[in-house]
């Protein structure tokens, strides 16, 4: 069951002058639909999920407009998709999380960039960098340069992104070139409003379809001879058209400012952040006017030379504000001013910091290092007062609260890849430490405490595959997680296929939880049907034969066990029967149980349903008996979860802190399983709340009670 969007749908059907209000994301969906296009695929991942999740709900109405909606295995189907507009008039639309996604991508990107589009390509990443980030700190710009493809990254503004969606369609036309329009986490869901267009439906389209393909015509292949004259067109047709498309359009933004011999050129992602430290240095009003001259590039690549040379001629000096490692912008800044011979003086990296996200005190440290330079009469004294009022802050916190401990992410109360977890530390008493390949997903949050379990990450799906050259090397087997998610997305081939074709002899675990968990909770293969009803039909025919136990014996994996994950000591005993096994050969263990989120959204409604209509509704939980625990806390070391927790002991001779399960729990019985597993002390005990009792619960309830009465002294 996934979350609806019914009201961001509604929103996208908003018609010519209605206003949009919403997040940036789901304005840029809007802007796709405004545009014309013809067909949009992806692969979930923050920060842009939501565009992919919202559309692939919005079938019925794309379907009316003749849109095509593809939720991709991974983001390579996405790129290769946009192959559409290399021979047909069709606008497309895919989008990733960078850099990750992007990297998966590539190969696909390379052949289309090469190829060149006629329809407009769009490529819609997300640019999880900075302090929410959760990949590689890498630029997707590195990717536009060495396949030419353009780059827009607009100024965090609700009708700067629609316009700059609307016209990357039309510079990737008018140049024959796919477009990357990248959005930082901040333009995503940063909220404003704007005036909407009608949106329209594709000339060419499955409501409208081609009689057959084009004419044959060799250049458009990306092969050998036609790559030759391909590069030739990067630099020598595209590259102008593009600049020529990007002047005349003024697709990036001047805003002059009284104080014209200095200036800033700033990525337009970044230029909210820029004003507010302007405004911190006290050189720009509360509505973002500044004094110092800027130069927002909504497109960061190609650059116009003479845009760049305009703005700086007549400046003493300039500061690129570029985040990331390496500083491209800047490099192509000072490439096209010591063309042009002129003498601006050029700062950027080596004012501001090399690394890290540029928030706005970042941004005013960096300014006002520039400006003491080149300015300093225009005064730094806000700015400094601000960043000592921040750091007297942050001292005084630090004094009040003393050393914090680190509060690092965690697996979700109740989720079923937990158990696995604490059923490997209880298998490693016996078999020792193996060496763990970890992968991206939900169990990656295993590689922090107190589990600790993972020595390297290699990207999504990788982790059998990253095993395959340490394997060899080992005593003994080694262990290689992997959700389903990364499974379907590249595990498969990469890593059992690869695994099988060498003869590979390693442990896999598989985690069954049914979505990808880690992105949202979107649908996979093998995720099951959305009612219990339907389940039971599919089961017999599709749904199995998809199953990933059937993929795996289809493929020749001999050794496989299906366990549920809560089983906690058959986790444990097949763990180590695989690591025992005699056999040579891949061993996998697929860990199942529903996605502990999803399962609490699905039972959510259905219970707060039967309570409504006074049905008897009973629901589980966990506790500790705190005269029984001896307050060791192995369960709290061995199971992970937040809820349970410690608490004072109300028995003044126990000095330490007992266990004790808080209200968090939603009674999937790990921590039972585990103390039972473990053989630690018999403390846990399963209560069960019995909402409407019926009278055989009273009846039980008062006979329970007086037995209890008469066992207990008074
Ligand atoms: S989203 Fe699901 S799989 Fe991921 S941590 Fe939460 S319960 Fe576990
Ligand atoms: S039963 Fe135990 S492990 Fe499960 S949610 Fe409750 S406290 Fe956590």
């Amino acid at each position: 069951m996934e979350v609806s969007f019914h009201d961001e749908i509604a929103k996208l059907k908003l018609g010519e002058g209605a206003t949009f209000h919403g997040e940036g994301i789901l304005a840029v969906t809007k802007a796709l639909l405004q545009s014309g296009v013809a067909y949009v695929g992806g692969y979930q991942g923050a920060p842009v999920s939501h565009l992919l999740d919202v559309m692939v709900q919005a079938r019925d109405y794309l379907d009316e407009l003749g849109v095509h909606v593809e939720a991709c295995t991974n983001e390579a189907s996405a790129a290769a998709m946009l192959g559409a507009s290399i021979n047909y008039p069709m606008r497309g639309a895919v989008t990733w999380k960078s850099i990750v996604g992007t990297n998966v991508a590539s190969d696909a990107l390379s052949y289309l960039s090469t190829a060149g589009v006629l329809g407009g390509a769009l490529i819609v990443v997300g640019e999880d960098y900075g302090e929410g980030a959760s990949v590689a700190l890498e630029r997707t710009h590195a990717v536009a340069l060495k396949s030419s493809l353009w780059m827009l990254d607009p100024r965090p503004n609700l009708a700067t992104i629609v316009h700059m969606v609307e016209k990357g369609f039309e510079l990737s036309e008018a140049s024959s070139t796919p477009v990357i329009l990248d959005l930082r986490i901040r333009a995503c869901h940063v909220t404003g409003s704007f005036a909407a267009r009608a949106n329209r439906a594709p000339a060419v389209s499955s409501r409208h379809r081609l009689e057959g393909p084009p004419e044959f015509v060799y250049e458009r292949l990306s092969h050998p001879p036609a790559t030759f004259k391909q590069e030739k067109l990067k630099a020598e047709v595209r590259l102008p058209a593009a600049r020529r498309f990007i002047a005349a359009q003024r697709l990036n933004e001047i805003f002059p400012g009284t104080e014209e011999d200095v200036g800033i050129i700033v990525q337009g992602g970044l230029y909210n952040n820029t004003i507010r430290a302007l405004q911190l240095l006290g050189l720009a009003d509360d509505f973002g006017a500044s004094r110092v001259p800027i130069l927002a590039l909504n497109v960061v690549y190609p650059l116009v030379p003479e845009e760049i040379t305009g703005f700086c001629a007549g400046k003493r000096a300039v500061l690129v504000v570029e985040e990331g490692r390496p500083e491209f912008i800047e490099q192509d800044v000072a490439t096209l001013l010591r063309r042009a011979d002129l003498q601006t003086k050029l700062h950027g990296k080596d004012v501001l910091a090399q690394a890290g996200e540029y928030t706005a005190e970042v941004i005013v440290r960096g300014l006002a290092r520039f400006l003491a330079s080149h300015r300093p009469d225009l005064g730094t004294a806000p700015g400094a007062r601000w960043l000592e009022a921040i750091e007297a802050t942050r001292t005084r916190a630090a004094e009040l609260l003393g050393p914090l401990p680190p509060r690092p992410p965690t697996f979700c109360v109740g989720c079923p890849e937990r158990p696995v977890f604490a059923a490997m530390k209880l298998a490693k008493r016996e078999i020792g430490e193996p060496h763990v390949a970890a992968d991206i997903g939900c169990h990656a949050f295993a590689t922090f405490e107190p589990f600790s379990q993972g020595n390297s990450i290699l990207g999504y799906g990788m982790s059998l595959a990253s095993a395959a050259g340490v394997a060899p090397a080992m005593a003994k087997r080694t262990v290689s997680i992997m959700g389903d998610g990364g499974f379907w997305h590249n595990g498969l081939l990469s890593g059992v296929a690869s695994s099988l074709l060498n003869r590979g002899d390693g442990v896999l675990v598989i985690m069954k939880n049914g979505y990808t968990s880690a992105t949202g909770t979107q649908e996979i293969v093998s995720s099951p049907p959305d009612d219990a009803k339907a389940l039971a039909r599919e089961q017999s025919a599709a749904h199995a034969d998809r199953s990933i136990e059937r993929t795996l014996r289809g493929l020749g994996v001999k050794w496989l066990r299906t366990v549920h994950t809560y089983r906690v000591a058959e986790m444990a005993k097949t763990l180590k029967a695989a690591f025992a096994a005699p056999e040579h050969g891949l061993k996998v263990i697929v860990a199942e149980a529903e996605c502990q989120l999803e399962r609490q959204r699905r039972l959510r409604p259905q219970v707060a349903a039967a309570l409504k209509a006074g049905e008897r509704v009973v629901r589980t939980r966990f506790g500790v008996d705190e005269d029984v625990c001896s307050g060791d806390h192995s369960c709290i070391r061995l199971s992970g979860c937040p809820s349970l927790t410690v608490k004072d002991a109300s028995d003044p001779l126990k000095v330490d802190p007992v266990a004790h399960v808080n209200n968090g729990c939603v009674g999937c019985g790990l921590c039972g399983e585990v103390a039972h597993a473990a053989i630690l002390c018999p403390s846990f005990f399963r209560a069960e709340i019995v909402h409407n009792p019926r009278w055989w619960d009273r009846a039980k309830h008062r006979l329970r009670t007086t037995l209890i009465g008469w066992l207990q002294p008074a």
